[in-house]
C-alpha cells in the first residue's frame, strides 16, 4: 500500500475493514518510523479544572451534570505538578480543562508566563476550549506555543446532534484558524464511533483536516458516561458504535491519518486504553507517537470524569512512568523527553 492509493473510496473501504489491517499498520508503521523513528514523545497532562460553562451531549464535565463534585487547581498547584513533572523528566505540559470562566485571560497569562520563565526548556499547550482571538493572542504572548482544539466533527449537521444549538461549528473553526494564524502548533481531532457519526462523517472530517493541516491530531473511542443526555438515553442513535467497532475504526483511523499527515503528532489516547487494555500500545503500532500521562493531583484525577471509567492509575498516570517506559519498549517503541516538537517537511 502506497499513499498514492488513499483516495476516499479506498479509506472508506479501509475503515469499513474490507482490506487487510496488516497492510495498514505496517504502511504507517514505516511512514512514521522514516520521519520520528521509533521516539514516543511524553506530554505531561494537567487537568486544571472541571467546571465548564459548555453542556455537549457526551461528556461528563458538562455544566448541568449535577453529579459530579467541581475542582479547579489554584496557581500553585498548578505549579506544583509541573515541578513534579519535570523532575520525572517532562518538557511539555498541557493544561487541559473545562471552559471556565474562572481562569481568565490575566490569571491563564500569568500562570503560563510564570511556567514559560521556570521552565525555558519546556512548552506549555493550552486545552481550555473556545476563546477570542485576542486572548489567544495574549496567551501566546505569555508563551504558550501549542493548543489542542479537537473540531469534533467537521460535518454541520453532526456537529448539531453532539451539541446544542448555543454551540456552533463555524466559531470552532474560527478558532482553530485564528489559532493557526497567530502561530501556534495547533490540535485538531475527534471521538470515533459518536452517537450519529457514520463513514461518511469521518471523510469530512479528513477532508477538514488536510485544509486546516494541523500539527497535531487527537483521536479517541467515544466513550459514555452515565450522566448525560447520550450516556441516560436508551435509544440506539444515542450508544455510538459498540466496544469492538470502536476500537478497531479509532485505530484504523488513526494509521489512515499517520499515512495522510506524515509529519503530525498524534497522541495514543487514554481512552484507547480505557477501551482496551491493549488499546495504547495498538494505537502506537498504527503511527500514533505520543503519550499523554497524568500529572493532576490524585484527588483532582477522578473528577475529571469527561467518560465513566477513565484510567488515571498504573502507566496512565505521570507517577507511572516506569512501566509506561516497559510498555512501550515492549511496543517496539522508545519513550524519550525531550520538548518533542513538530517536524516538518521543509526542515529536513
Ligand atoms: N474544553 C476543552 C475543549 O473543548 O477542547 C478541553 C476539554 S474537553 C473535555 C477535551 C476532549 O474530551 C473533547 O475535545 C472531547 O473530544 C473529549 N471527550 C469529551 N467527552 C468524551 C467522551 N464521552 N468520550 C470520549 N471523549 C470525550
Amino acid at each position: 500500500m502506497g499513499t498514492e492509493t488513499l483516495d476516499f473510496k479506498t479509506i472508506k473501504q479501509i475503515l469499513s475493514g474490507a482490506d487487510s489491517d496488516e497492510n495498514l499498520f505496517a504502511e504507517a508503521d514505516r511512514i512514521r518510523r522514516s520521519i520520528y523513528g521509533d521516539a514516543v514523545y511524553l506530554r505531561g497532562l494537567i487537568e486544571i479544572s472541571n467546571h465548564c460553562k459548555n453542556n455537549c451531549y457526551y461528556c461528563g464535565i458538562r455544566a448541568d451534570n449535577t453529579n459530579l463534585t467541581r475542582y479547579r487547581l489554584d496557581k500553585d498547584a498548578i505549579f506544583d505538578c509541573c515541578r513534579k513533572g519535570y523532575e520525572l523528566g517532562f518538557r511539555t505540559f498541557v493544561l487541559q480543562g473545562g471552559e471556565d470562566p474562572y481562569f481568565t485571560d490575566d490569571r491563564l497569562c500569568e500562570i503560563v508566563s510564570k511556567i514559560h520563565e521556570c521552565y525555558p526548556d519546556c512548552a506549555v499547550t493550552l486545552s481550555v476550549g473556545e476563546r477570542s482571538r485576542e486572548s489567544y493572542q495574549r496567551l501566546f504572548e505569555a508563551g504558550a506555543r501549542r493548543y489542542l482544539l479537537r473540531h469534533e466533527a467537521a460535518s454541520e449537521e453532526l456537529y448539531g446532534v453532539l451539541h446544542p444549538s448555543d454551540m456552533s461549528l463555524a466559531n470552532r473553526l474560527r478558532c482553530l484558524y485564528d489559532l493557526k494564524e497567530i502561530g501556534y502548533q495547533v490540535g485538531a481531532g475527534l471521538m470515533v464511533g459518536a452517537p450519529g457519526q457514520t463513514l461518511d462523517h469521518l471523510l469530512e472530517d479528513i477532508r477538514f483536516m488536510e485544509k486546516l493541516q494541523p500539527d497535531m491530531i487527537g483521536i479517541g473511542p467515544y466513550l459514555r458516561h452515565a450522566d448525560t443526555p447520550f450516556g441516560r438515553s436508551s435509544a440506539k442513535c444515542a450508544q455510538g458504535l459498540e466496544k469492538e467497532q470502536k476500537l478497531q475504526l479509532t485505530i484504523r483511523l488513526l494509521a489512515i491519518l499517520r499515512i495522510l499527515f506524515p509529519y503530525a503528532l498524534i497522541p495514543s489516547t487514554t481512552a484507547l486504553g480505557t477501551i482496551d487494555p491493549e488499546g495504547r500500545a495498538l494505537g502506537l503500532k498504527a503511527g500514533a507517537n505520543v503519550i499523554m500521562p497524568n500529572l493532576s493531583p490524585a484527588d483532582a484525577r477522578e473528577k475529571y470524569a469527561i467518560y465513566n471509567n477513565k484510567l488515571y492509575t498504573g502507566a496512565e498516570s505521570a507517577q507511572g512512568i516506569a512501566l509506561l517506559r516497559k510498555q512501550v519498549e515492549e511496543a517496539g517503541y522508545r519513550i524519550v523527553t525531550d520538548i518533542g516538537d513538530v517536524k516538518r517537511k521543509d526542515s529536513q
